[in-house]
């Protein structure tokens, strides 16, 4: 297996090439490296190599790691379906939360942010590609879901998530991509401080190169950079 340190230096060439055929700054990509299923020294490996942002997407295993992993000088990205009732452990633990969906989960994970004085950055998901399996709020109910989130004074709307369908050829997820960058722009129009709302967290292991170039600032690698995950999550 090749160690974390070889396959984030070839990411790391890949992003760079995807930024300079874009025309894009590489300091303006961010990787948030996907732990979920990777034990703890993996992980520590990893954060040696230079990683410093991680992602977890089951929030009992994203508390467990956390806790274990306090010493080191990183910051845990929530990317995973949250429900209303894990609020509470999203909002000790993690630093931001890249899929609130649904005013329900936001306004819970305000009140608990608001509780502990802090406010946390946050990401809408969008289902780009309109599927009854994903999770995500519907293109046309983005705007008024933005805007009652926006009034949450516990809560900072950074921009927007999406897990787009998936596609042997990665070329055909662009529209989804470019859809995603769309909406952003447009949420700019009505934002009430739109310098703020700048992030585009798109493109996996398999499609981060397309992502790259259709505008992403935080792409989300979980298998080119550990390995192959388990069938079955533990
Ligand atoms: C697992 C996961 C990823 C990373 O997927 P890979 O294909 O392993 O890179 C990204 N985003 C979310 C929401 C995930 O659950």
């Amino acid at each position: 297996m090749a160690t974390v340190a070889e396959n984030l230096e070839r990411i790391r060439e890949r992003m760079n090439a995807a930024c300079s055929r874009a025309g894009r700054d590489p300091a303006a990509v961010r990787l948030v490296a996907v732990t979920k299923t990777v034990p703890t020294d993996r992980i520590r490996e990893g954060v040696e190599a230079g990683l410093t942002l991680l992602g977890e997407n089951y929030i009992q295993e994203a508390r467990r790691k956390i806790e274990a992993l306090e010493d080191l000088a990183v910051s845990w990205h929530f990317i995973g379906h949250l429900q209303s009732n894990k609020a509470r452990v999203a909002a000790e633990c993690c630093d931001w939360v890249h899929s609130v969906d649904r005013l329900r989960l936001a306004v819970e994970l305000d009140r608990q942010a608001r509780k502990r004085n802090r406010v946390i950055p946050v990401l809408l998901q969008v289902n780009v590609g309109d599927e009854q399996s994903k999770s995500g709020v519907s293109p046309d109910d983005l705007p008024k879901l933005f805007e009652a989130v926006a009034a949450l004074s516990g809560l900072s709307v950074r921009g927007l998530m999406t897990l787009p369908p998936y596609f042997e050829n990665a070329r055909e997820v662009r529209p989804f991509f470019r859809l995603l960058r769309e909406l952003l722009e447009r949420l700019r129009g009505i934002a009430p401080r739109p310098g703020e709302l700048t992030e585009l967290s798109m493109g996996m292991s398999n499609d981060f190169e397309v992502a790259v170039e259709e505008g992403a600032t935080l792409v989300r690698i979980g298998t080119a950079l550990f390995g192959g995950r388990p069938a079955i999550s533990p």
